[in-house]
């Protein structure tokens, strides 16, 4: 069964261009199971426009509780509310209530900034030493994050900062960190949390990564 955990929609998500009704026509048309709504709940985030990137939940649930259905191998239709949050160590109780909403299916929690840095804005200074200090960095404070909110249930985009890495053979290896790797899946293993692999990532590599991809 393929269901799609991580996808965000325009309405919800300031970054995001879709209805749920073109994101069921473009499941459908991958023939995958199921796909989960997941926007972005950042407690910290302001668009240029203004706009906060929060949502209400209960709101955000009653909206999406018509299209709600479990992902099926014989059906094509399947739909989960989740949520993803932004881990931001100074919003943690709120956070660790959200995480814990039950309404929600899937709560996927990520890290988008290191040290109060935005890689889409300034990835430099994070780089400075190297791919392997770079990302064992992040990846201690993803474990960080996994420890701080058992709740979630995914990890998300563990390779995020690959993708504004300011050089080009940037994919994040288990060979770059194995120590903090290890320690993130002991975390997650302890709190049943699993590992997201998403394709936004593999998207964002350079093209010469794809073309000798299989
Ligand atoms: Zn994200």
């Amino acid at each position: 069964m393929v269901v799609d955990m991580h996808s965000h929609l325009r309405g919800w998500s300031p970054d995001a261009v879709q209805t749920i009704e073109e994101l069921l026509s473009a499941a459908e048309d991958k023939r995958l199971n199921g796909i989960a709504v997941t926007d972005h709940y950042d407690l910290d985030n302001v668009s240029d426009s203004g706009t906060k990137w929060i949502f209400d939940p209960k709101q955000y649930y009653e909206t999406h509780l018509p299209f709600r259905k479990a992902p099926s191998l014989l059906s094509r239709a399947g739909v989960l509310i989740g949520v993803e949050i932004s881990y931001l160590p100074n919003h943690i109780e709120e956070i660790k209530r959200l995480a814990a909403t039950e309404e929600f299916d899937a709560v996927i929690l990520s890290v988008h900034e290191y040290d109060h840095i935005d890689p889409v804005i300034d990835c430099k200074n994070l780089f400075q030493d190297g791919l392997s200090a770079a990302y064992g960095r992040i990846i201690h404070a993803i474990a960080e994050s996994a420890m701080a909110v058992p709740a979630a249930d995914i990890i998300g985009h563990y390779d995020f900062f690959s993708r504004y890495a300011p050089t080009k053979r940037s994919k994040m290896l288990y060979s770059h960190a194995p120590d903090e790797f290890d320690r993130l899946f002991c975390i997650m293993i302890q709190n049943h949390q699993a590992l997201e692999i998403n394709t936004g990532t593999v998207d964002g590599l350079p093209t010469y990564l794809k073309r000798t991809k299989k």
